[in-house]
């Protein structure tokens, strides 16, 4: 068995009734096996980016402990989005009922074809480091650096925070 592991993940959804999937998700974040769901940031509404027109999303970041490893936490989360009605057919940056990344997951650093940790986009993502630094403003993000620090370089724009902070 492994030991308790902190892992961060980024949800996001922008079809049928985004900020309830996005509740809905964390919720079953806390039925996964070996894994607590410890904390939940506020909810931010963002703008799509790319080249596919499509509605706003609701995003937001959970905080994990776990006992899986960083690719039984991957399957898990594959597993919960099929569950959740996501379907993987479609313009790779195209609309979705969920989306779950595996944004940090402890100390680990690896980038193959199944999993890149930290995950690629989270420098240049306001919705994933706003909603971060709620939840864990002073964490190192292996390789990148303090989250709190790596906010301040992203303009909040195209992103609004929907819900008070907790
Ligand atoms: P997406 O369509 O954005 O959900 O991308 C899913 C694909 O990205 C899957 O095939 C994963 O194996 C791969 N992937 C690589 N690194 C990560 C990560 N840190 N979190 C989630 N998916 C990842």
């Amino acid at each position: 068995m492994q030991r308790w592991q902190p892992a961060y993940i980024g949800l996001g959804s922008n079809l049928d009734d985004p900020q309830r999937q996005v509740l809905r998700a964390w919720e079953r974040l806390a039925g996964l096996p070996e894994t607590l769901a410890v904390l939940r940031s506020p909810l931010y509404r963002s703008r799509p980016f790319g080249p596919v027109p499509q509605p706003d999303f609701v995003n937001a970041v959970a905080g994990l402990l776990t006992r899986l490893d960083a690719l039984a936490l991957l399957g898990a989360l594959q597993a919960l989005e099929r569950a959740l009605g996501r379907r993987r057919e479609g313009a790779r940056w195209g609309p979705r009922v969920i989306d779950l990344d595996l944004l940090v997951f402890g100390r680990e650093r690896r980038a193959d074809g199944e999993l890149t940790l930290p995950h690629a986009g989270i420098v240049e993502r306001n919705f994933v480091l706003y909603p971060l630094a709620d939840i864990a403003p002073d964490l190192d993000v292996p390789g990148l650096g303090r989250v709190s620090e790596l906010k301040a370089r992203l303009a909040p724009e195209g992103l609004w925070r929907i819900e008070p902070e907790e």
